[in-house]
């Protein structure tokens, strides 16, 4: 029947691209390498399993700003303004899905940013849809949150990815509904006068006391699908959480201010 014959294509079809890898053969190339955003022939990096308690309820030096203690988002700010529209349960917050991102109020330079993480316990969706938020400095540099367990995705898309980027080195990734930890340092990029990039913006990523980027060359802004130019700004601005819809939980976050611009 042509019914059934069509649905078996599908199948087949869809069985095929599935093999082939998660991820796109139609986006630019990125600058400084040979694959493409979200190339979906580029491997992803091997598991690691993290050891147990890395920095995970680590409480902040006492030359740090405190950005969430479990308690209220008197440092935080809706993504547009407004009061957070996010939940508060039991010391954690967690991402109402499509009520929108939040940034902290306050900018920062070069910082050393301490945050933790739960990918949500009940497993729904796949690829980009599973577990999916992250972290942003100054709007413009995404590490991504995302549920990287047992979940294909493309390399530079995963959990710790400098997204559209660079994969992480490992999938150091917890299972969903543990708690991960991420330390992270961050170098703003510079510009001169003219507007020029004097220096660009480069990451140090640390998941669970693994780490993932070691002082890793940014070579603009993140973004899905796209190879953006850097655009001069002043070398400050806030840390933002991503809303991509999934209930993501977050807590104990600080940090530290590094010098530089600020
Ligand atoms: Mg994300």
């Amino acid at each position: 029947m042509k019914t059934a014959t069509f649905v078996a294509i599908i199948a087949l079809s869809t069985t095929a691209a599935f093999a082939q890898g998660v991820g796109y053969t139609d986006t630019p190339q990125i600058r400084g390498q040979k694959w493409k955003v979200h190339d979906k022939a580029r491997p992803n990096p091997p598991e690691v399993i993290p050891g147990a308690t890395f920095s995970h309820g680590a409480p902040a030096p006492s030359d740090a700003t405190i950005l969430f203690d479990g308690k209220d988002f008197s440092a935080w700010q809706k993504d547009g303004g407004g009061a957070v529209p996010w939940k508060i349960v039991n010391g954690y917050m967690e991402v109402v899905g499509k009520s929108g991102g939040i940034h902290t109020k306050q900018e920062f330079g070069d910082a050393q940013l301490h945050i933790e993480f739960a990918t949500p316990i009940e497993v729904k969706g796949d690829s980009q849809g599973r577990g999916n938020s992250g972290v942003f400095f100054h709007r413009f540099f995404e590490i991504q949150v995302l549920d990287s367990h047992n979940n294909k995705t493309y390399a530079d898309g995963q959990a710790g990815a400098l997204y559209g980027q660079w994969p992480p080195l490992v999938n150091a990734i917890k299972s969903p509904g543990q708690w991960n930890s991420y330390d992270i340092v961050f170098e703003a990029p510079k510009f001169d006068d003219a507007g020029k990039l004097t220096k660009p913006a480069y990451a140090t990523v640390i998941l669970n006391g693994v780490v993932l980027h070691n002082r890793k060359e940014l070579n603009g802004p993140t973004n899905h699908r796209a190879t953006d130019p850097y655009k001069a700004y002043s070398g400050k601005g806030p840390i933002s959480l991503q809303d991509h819809g999934n209930p993501t939980r977050f807590r104990n976050v600080w940090i530290r201010s590094l010098g530089g611009y600020n």
